[in-house]
């Protein structure tokens, strides 16, 4: 859904797209599909200083802020932590979002690229991803990553 991304937002003021695809809230099992897909990662200098770490699926882009940015060497992990769903428009979003609204600051396209599921693990009680392997082909970012699913909206995104 964007509805969250919506209502947390004044379009009168922020240059933001409003996107109006509906877009289901929950990550979609994509049953090892291998197509390609696109990923942007935005750097935003909001209250603190945050890389947003963006998939498209199914219609919507999937959103981590991650404060230390996604990691560039392996065996680190970097908390990445789940956002409302974004519309695919913001996939070429750069700009200013002006004072008093929310997310104030400067966004910039950091990396922008294709990606692809590798894999997913989904716990076979609660039916919820435990993580998901990708592969990013951007222009920084290249190689496999894995997010893996801590508790609540938090994640952990490695490079492996
Ligand atoms: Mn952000």
């Amino acid at each position: 859904m964007l509805k969250e991304y919506q209502t947390k937002r004044k379009f009168n003021q922020t240059s933001e797209p409003k996107g109006n695809l509906p877009a289901n809230g929950q990550i979609p099992l994509m049953g090892g599909e291998k197509i390609e897909k696109r990923f942007v990662v935005h750097k935003h200098q909001a209250s603190h200083l945050h890389y947003d770490f963006r998939l498209e699926m199914e219609g919507a882009l999937k959103s981590w802020a991650i404060p230390k940015g996604i990691p560039e060497k392996e065996k680190i992990k970097h908390l990445a932590i789940q956002v409302e769903d974004h519309p695919i428009d913001y996939i070429n979003f750069e700009g200013e979002i002006p004072k008093g609204n929310y997310g104030a600051g400067k966004v910039e396209i950091w990396d922008k690229g294709t990606y692809k599921i590798i894999k997913e693990q989904i716990d076979k009680i609660t039916g919820r991803i435990k993580s998901i392997h990708i592969e990013l082909n951007g222009k920084k970012l290249k190689g496999k990553y894995i997010l893996i699913y801590y508790k609540e909206n938090q994640w952990l995104i490695q490079k492996i």
